[in-house]
């Protein structure tokens, strides 16, 4: 995907600001964010607190986490395998944290991340599936994990094989494997709106397709849409779980993720 180039007012520095500056930058930050949030519900008549914030912290270090951890957040989007990893090794003992792995995912990689990972919001293919379950089991069976690993369905609005995603026309196939899955747990859809369609038609789209598969599968209730550029539109279109990173953290290094 392309990255947005879009950084919150004032949080540009990530890096070279000392820790007690960055402390405020991202209490700040997060404070905005969760009224911009709040806002949205409240335009799209929805419950504040009806969407819940994943704060995506690739490319920014362990040290960002702590700091959000100590303001209250537990869940952490990540989309790096081996980068997540090594944040994972050193901030796993903290209570409660959880790992939810958004980025696009290589089946070589499925065991590792099925070891840490609360949730893999990018499963777009039986081969994936497969391997995530095979992964989750035996993460369970040595006791690295406890819970089945929670699946998002990475759909696509616009079938382009690069972006990633399932086509519509096979989603109900791969829904019914993940639900049949014994260490899996079907638990939404996740997508990335094409960029060069209106967000409000991609979302609208996902909306739809998200209520066809419901009706079969209704444990498939987590909706992930919206991210920094687009997150009120998301929310108008029934979004449970918006992927914020640039709007919290400021702007990531200039590359695709
Ligand atoms: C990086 C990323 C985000 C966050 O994007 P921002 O525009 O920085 O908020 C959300 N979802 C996925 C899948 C990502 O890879």
């Amino acid at each position: 995907m392309t990255e947005s180039f879009t950084a919150a007012a004032g949080s540009g520095a990530a890096h070279v600001t000392s820790g007690g500056g960055r402390v405020a930058e991202l209490e700040s930050s997060l404070s905005a964010l969760i009224e911009r949030i709040d806002a949205a519900c409240a335009a799209a008549g929805r419950e504040p607190g009806s969407v819940r914030l994943l704060p995506v912290t690739k490319f920014f270090p362990a040290s960002d986490i702590e700091i959000l951890y100590d303001l209250g957040r537990r869940e952490f989007g990540e989309s790096r395998e081996q980068e997540a990893a090594g944040k994972v090794a050193r901030l796993g003992h903290l209570s409660g944290i959880r790992w939810e792995f958004i980025g696009r995912l290589q089946r070589n990689k499925a065991k590792a991340v099925a070891r840490w990972a609360d949730t893999v919001y990018s499963v777009d293919s039986e081969r994936l599936a497969s391997a995530l379950d095979a992964g989750a089991r035996a993460a369970l069976d040595d006791g690295a994990r406890t819970a089945p690993l929670r699946v998002l369905l990475q759909v696509s609005l616009d079938a382009d094989p690069e972006r990633g995603g399932v086509r519509d026309d096979a989603l109900r196939a791969l829904a019914d494997q993940v639900a049949a899955s014994e260490s899996l747990q079907l638990a939404g859809l996740m997508a990335i709106p094409p960029l060069d369609v209106e967000p409000d038609a991609a979302f609208e789209q996902l909306a739809r397709i998200h209520s066809v598969l419901t009706i079969v599968h209704p444990e498939a209730k987590e909706l992930s849409a919206g991210m920094s550029g687009d997150l009120e539109s998301a929310v108008r279109h029934g979004s449970t779980c918006v992927r914020v990173g640039t709007a919290l953290m400021g702007a990531r290094p200039i590359t695709s993720a």
